[in-house]
């Protein structure tokens, strides 16, 4: 494949913005198009290329090979039905997709014969955070996430800690020790969610921005492994590899960290 030509979903959001910046840069890629929601169209979101609110039209008329979502949960099934649909392979960076959307996703990847990346974390040193926290996973019976992000994230848990706590539960085999004791909470759900024995607990504050603590406890002793997206460009990289490979790989893709074994 040539130069590849590509849509940004969500072009005006915080991640779409700095996605539409790299792609523009990026002398392999060619940014064709940019949808957001209606009030959002035709702000200009690159020189000379102006927002749109049309999903299908923009990429029917601009002939693109890749779409770049990051918009938000209630919107991206219907972007991925749509591009998937028009022979556009989604990269899905937008969180909060349950596991049957997921499996939609695959299901319709093999029915369009169109493939898909779905990434709940884009940058590299989260990915090799989750593939550490598995090694931890064999050797620590109890296990607690902390995941903190800025105050204008719409989903909770993050998708990252979600990821975190199925592969941690994957490469262990079987659930984390629950608590000794029986709780009680005073205050209701304070001791956070649950997932396979590990508990989740979502911080949000204005001055965060993506960051994640795992915490291990044996007797004795406390293993911690702590990630920090401290700008949006720690998640491009991972993107642009995506947007490169997609085409090389068919089905979906699901995780970064496929691609980076690749
Ligand atoms: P954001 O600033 O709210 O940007 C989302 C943009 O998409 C907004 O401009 C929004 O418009 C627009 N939008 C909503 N519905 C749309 C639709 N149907 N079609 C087109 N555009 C639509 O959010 P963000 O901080 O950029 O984050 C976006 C998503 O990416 C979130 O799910 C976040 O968790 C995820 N994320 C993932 C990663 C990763 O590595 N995978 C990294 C960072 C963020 P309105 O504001 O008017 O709704």
């Amino acid at each position: 494949m040539g130069e590849i030509r590509v849509v940004v979903c969500g072009a005006c959001g915080r991640m779409g913005q700095t996605v539409v910046k790299a792609v523009g840069e990026a002398p392999d890629l060619i940014l064709v198009g940019g949808v957001d929601v209606p009030a959002n169209a035709g702000r200009e979101i690159a020189p000379g290329l102006r927002c749109r609110a049309d999903l299908e039209a923009t990429l029917r008329e601009t002939q693109a090979q890749v779409m770049v979502d990051f918009t938000q949960p209630e919107a991206v099934m219907s972007n991925i039905r749509t591009a998937l649909a028009c022979g556009v392979a989604p990269v899905v960076g937008t969180t909060g997709l349950t596991e049957e959307e997921v499996a939609e996703v695959a299901r319709l990847c093999e029915e369009h014969s169109v493939p898909a990346v779905i990434a709940p974390n884009f940058s590299l040193g989260a990915v090799l955070m989750m593939r550490f926290a598995c090694e931890a996973a064999k050797y620590f019976d109890t296990a607690e996430i902390v995941e903190l992000h800025h105050n204008r994230k719409k989903d909770a848990p993050s998708g990252t800690a979600l990821r975190t706590a199925q592969l941690m539960r994957e490469a262990r085999g079987c659930d984390f020790r629950g608590p000794e004791v029986a709780e009680t909470e005073t205050l209701p759900s304070v001791r956070g969610g649950e997932m396979g024995g590990i508990r989740l607990h979502s911080v949000r504050l204005p001055g965060l921005m993506a960051h994640q603590e795992i915490l291990f406890g044996g007797e004795g002793q406390i293993l911690t492994l702590r990630h920090d997206s401290l700008t949006r460009e720690s998640f491009i990289p991972g993107v642009l590899l995506a947007i490169r490979s997609v085409w090389n790989r068919p089905g979906l893709t699901y995780g970064l960290e496929q691609l980076l074994e690749a």
